[in-house]
């Protein structure tokens, strides 16, 4: 199910805009107006379903923490696994992690080791809200080849087009993005 304008509008319509927030000058979208309009929800998972069911996926990716909402709902509709890439410290068991840049200083995110085992030959979708500047989803993408795992394609409900991040992360993976913020 491909999505027509009327569908685009009504999945901007159901994102809220929240001016300077976390800080001055920041836009951010938040997504829990989504989440909580059922019609809207629906559309969009019925639509992922749809451009994602012939990908031969093992495994969905989700990033830290909203990605794990879209993610584990599209696994589960996909009946597929589904595995967190989680900032430091908040994975228990053996992680592989990878450093990225900020605006401000470096982050971190990690993954389990074994986070794909079991299977031969892992097919991952990553997933997550959105792609600012790329710099979270390269080096979640990076993670999951480092634990042994195919990343097919990245996919974000909304992709910021007025930055570089899509075209960098595009070196490295396949990117689909939903809908384009201008
Ligand atoms: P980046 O690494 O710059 O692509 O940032 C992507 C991560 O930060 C994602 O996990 C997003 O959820 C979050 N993020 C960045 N900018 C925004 C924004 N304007 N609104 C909502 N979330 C954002």
């Amino acid at each position: 199910m491909s999505l027509t304008i009327s569908d685009k509008a009504v999945l901007i319509n159901a994102i809220r805009d929240i001016p300077d927030f976390p800080k001055p000058g920041i836009v951010f979208k938040d997504i829990t107006t989504l989440l909580s309009d059922k019609d809207a929800f629906s559309l969009l998972m019925r639509h992922l379903h749809e451009r994602y069911h012939s990908y031969n996926l093992t495994h969905i990716a989700g990033i830290d923490a909203r990605g794990f909402i879209f993610g584990a709902a599209l696994a589960q509709m996909l009946g597929v696994g589904f595995v967190p890439i989680r900032k430091k410290g908040k994975l228990p068991y053996t992680t592989v992690s990878e450093k990225y840049s900020l605006e401000y200083g470096v982050d971190e995110v990690e993954i389990h080791i074994d986070a794909f085992s079991g299977v031969d030959t892992p097919r991952v979708l990553l997933i997550d809200d959105l792609i600012a500047t790329g710099g979270t989803a390269y080096a979640a993408a990076n993670l999951i080849t480092k634990v042994g795992a195919e990343c097919v394609e990245a996919c974000f409900i909304m992709g910021l087009d007025f930055l570089s991040g899509q075209s960098k992360l595009r070196d490295i993976v396949e990117v689909y993005t939903v809908i384009g913020v201008d």
